[in-house]
């Protein structure tokens, strides 16, 4: 292990946080993790993990304090009553394990929270709707509900004391937090004191800052978490005006500020909208009001951007929500000078689908995210392998790349051949397209690593038949080959919408997204029809692409919304706004009746209604068909190698089950990890958390 760089020491200076102090400036801030209440033995063991992995402070999620918080079907923690607690000292114990300090977001929501399962009625700051699209709403608190509310958030945090929490949170962010509520012009109509000046909206943060100081300060460091700038002009809280005054107003009574913008999909902004550290412009004025110590995020990778903001004192600490997924030992690694073994996040927003969805954490670059607990696995750690044995990987996307460097870190002999000039699939083209380009870190942390592996051999422009494997596999005595060989997109608009292809006269050619990868096209002046039946970034990308080639475009899809899906990446405003904002013709609810006369005729999902658009191109983004085909050659129908040299013949990625990145990786790793001991197809393959019958 070499030393710490020099350059960054001051990471690792401890910072006093009240009565506490952390050990260096690693701040973990809450995250949601779809694990919550629900699966509290694996949040813990991810916990445990980022822990070792050098994190000085960890914080829950969203932490309910009682029933009429209640955010389901959302998985966050909960804080109820007293039988909660055994949940969170799993966590708590898991954290102070490696000496670090164990933070909780005790949180009411206000209208935001839907009391879906508790059914009680929705306590906000005024009478308003719920926050979703629910038929209900939620009645304007009374003073005596602020007095039970301020009760509740008491005894909330007597209770995080009493679980072990050493940070207790009062949470103002995100136009999520009652509190939030409260302080904005926008939803505070209230006449009485709590109404009206910045000075009354600010009153119930006041009191609850109060409280949580009376009833815990003693032990435990208190923390306010502030949204500075709503990024919505005049309308919100901004930090040159209302932000900077709340502050200046509470300055010195939290012992830590952690302060960022709202709404979440602009302080969670994916790598396709923002750049590292965008938040500074609006948090910095914040340190310069207090002598707390200030935390703040953006997506913080790079060590000398992180030394960089505490040298130029925007931020004490560096606040990571999702460089602390995608790699949970990230502070160590600067530690140990090994920067290069860093794996940064990309800034998709998987992880944050995970919780819209409803489903444990998923990340593209970190696959062994939320199976610290049910399948054992760690990040940083692998079994070596179990006997000698030779593998080959045909195709190095994402897939082929992980299950190689996996494999290779356990020790097998691996070749890894690609077909093509460049390892890296998928991810070579799509991070080459407008704003994708920091998801080439999926490759290039994955190919610097492989090159560390004596063991295994990498080979480009390796197109292999099926013939060719087994003569490789026979001269170099590998008995296991892997397909990951990936997939292409239909050109035939077979998706969702159209179960048989499209019919099509050949006036407008055809493509899709793999046709601009293989040649390169001058689209000046022609009209680009996108078809977007996929849902996801794809179509939106393209069309931005083909706008800034100097086409008209037009982007149709049958869903109600342009790029659907990723609402839950909390992509989908911004890439309807910045389409709008280059020209690109928007129409939902149609699908494609046929291609034909020049033109592409559209037609309305419900009214049938068709609209005949002439086009130069018309771009398929529907689904993709794998590339199996070596696959049934090298086997027969019980998927069994023809060929007796080779033991096993599998497919992992794409080639089996087009989908994401962060699927196509996950199931690399996996591969990796059970190979060797292949599980019995019927037994639950991890440990289950069952719910107890009390
Ligand atoms: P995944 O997401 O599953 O990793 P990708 O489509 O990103 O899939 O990558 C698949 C890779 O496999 C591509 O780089 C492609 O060039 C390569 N490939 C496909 N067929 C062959 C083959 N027969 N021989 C070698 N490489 C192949
Ligand atoms: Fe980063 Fe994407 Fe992983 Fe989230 S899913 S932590 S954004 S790499």
């Amino acid at each position: 292990m070499s030393p710490t760089d020099p350059r960054y020491d001051i990471l690792f200076e401890p910072v006093k946080i009240g009565p506490v102090t952390a050990r260096n400036r690693f701040y973990q801030v809450p995250h949601c993790n779809g694990m919550g209440h629900r699966y509290p033995q694996a949040i813990a063991e991810s916990r445990r993990i980022k822990a070792a992995g050098g994190w000085a402070v960890i914080s829950t999620e969203e932490c309910e304090i009682h029933p009429a918080s209640d955010v389901s079907p959302y998985i966050e923690a909960r804080l109820w009553d007293e039988g909660d607690m055994k949940r969170l000292a799993l966590s708590v114990d898991a954290i102070h394990e490696s000496g670090s300090l164990a933070a909780i977001e005790i949180t009411h929501n206000g209208h935001h929270s839907g009391n879906r399962f508790s059914r009680l009625p929705t306590m906000a700051v005024s009478d308003t709707n719920d926050g979703s699209l629910d038929p209900v709403q939620a009645y304007a608190m009374s003073k005596r509900d602020i007095a039970t509310f301020r009760k509740m958030h008491r005894q909330a945090a007597i209770r995080a004391r009493d679980t072990g929490f050493d940070i207790v949170y009062v949470y103002a962010g995100h136009d999520l937090a009652l509190p939030f509520h409260f302080l904005t012009r926008r939803h505070n109509r209230r006449s009485d004191e709590y109404g009206g000046s910045l000075k009354n909206r600010t009153r119930l943060l006041r009191e609850l800052l109060e409280d949580t100081k009376d009833a815990v300060g003693d032990c435990c460091g208190i923390a306010i978490r502030l949204a500075v700038d709503e990024l919505m002009g005049s309308e919100g809280i901004e930090s040159n005006s209302e932000g900077r005054e709340v502050v200046e107003m509470l300055a010195e009574m939290p012992d830590l500020w952690d302060v960022n913008v709202s709404d979440w999909s602009n302080d969670s902004l994916t790598s396709r909208f923002g750049e590292e550290g965008s938040q500074e412009k609006y948090t910095r004025f914040v340190k310069q009001l207090t002598s707390k110590p200030v935390v703040g995020v953006g997506r913080f990778t790079s060590a000398d951007a992180m030394v960089s903001q505490i040298r130029r004192g925007v931020l004490d600490m560096i606040g990571a929500a999702r460089p602390s997924i995608s790699d949970p030992y990230l502070p160590e690694k600067i530690r140990q000078n090994r920067l290069e073994d860093i794996r940064e996040c990309i800034g998709c927003n998987i992880c944050v689908s995970s919780d819209m969805v409803v489903h444990p954490l998923r990340c593209t670059q970190n696959p062994t995210t939320a199976e610290e607990f049910r399948r054992g696995w760690h990040p940083e750690i692998i079994s070596p392998k179990h006997r000698e044995a030779g593998v080959l990987i045909v195709g190095a996307g994402p897939a082929g790349l992980e299950a190689g460097m996996s494999l290779g870190r356990r020790g097998y002999n691996v070749v890894l051949a690609e077909a093509s000039d460049e390892l890296g699939g998928r991810v070579l083209w799509e991070s080459s397209l407008p704003g994708l380009s920091a998801w080439r870190r999926v490759i290039d942390y994955r190919v610097g690593q492989l090159h560390r592996l004596p063991n295994v051999s990498l080979h480009t422009q390796s197109l292999l038949d099926a013939d060719q494997i087994c003569e490789i596999c026979d001269e170099m005595a590998l008995e296991h080959v892997v397909l990951a060989t990936g997939s292409h997109w239909r050109h035939d608009g077979i998706g969702r919408a159209h179960h048989t292809p499209i019919v099509h006269d050949g006036t407008v050619p055809v493509l899709t997204s793999d046709d601009f990868r293989d040649n390169e096209r001058d689209l000046q002046g022609n009209h680009v029809v996108i078809y977007d039946d996929d849902h996801y970034y794809l179509a939106s990308v393209l069309a931005e692409f083909c706008a800034y080639k100097g086409a008209k475009v037009t982007l149709a899809t049958p869903a109600s919304d342009v790029a659907a899906w990723t609402v839950n990446t909390l992509e989908q405003t911004h890439i309807e706004k910045k389409l709008r904002s280059l020209g690109i013709h928007l129409i939902e609810k149609h699908s494609i009746e046929s291609i034909v006369d020049s033109c592409v005729r559209i037609a309305h999902n419900i009214s049938g209604d068709e609209q005949h658009i002439a086009a130069d191109l018309c771009v398929m983004v529907t689904s993709r068909a794998p590339e199996n085909s070596l696959f049934w050659e090298l086997c027969d129908e019980f998927e069994t190698p023809h060929s007796p040299q080779l033991q096993s013949v599998d497919r992992v990625g794409d080639s089996l089950a087009p989908s994401t990145i962060a699927a196509a990786v996950y199931e690399g790793h996996r591969y990796a990890r059970e190979f060797g001991q292949k599980p019995d197809p019927l037994a639950v393959p991890f440990r289950q958390e069952r719910i107890e019958i009390n």
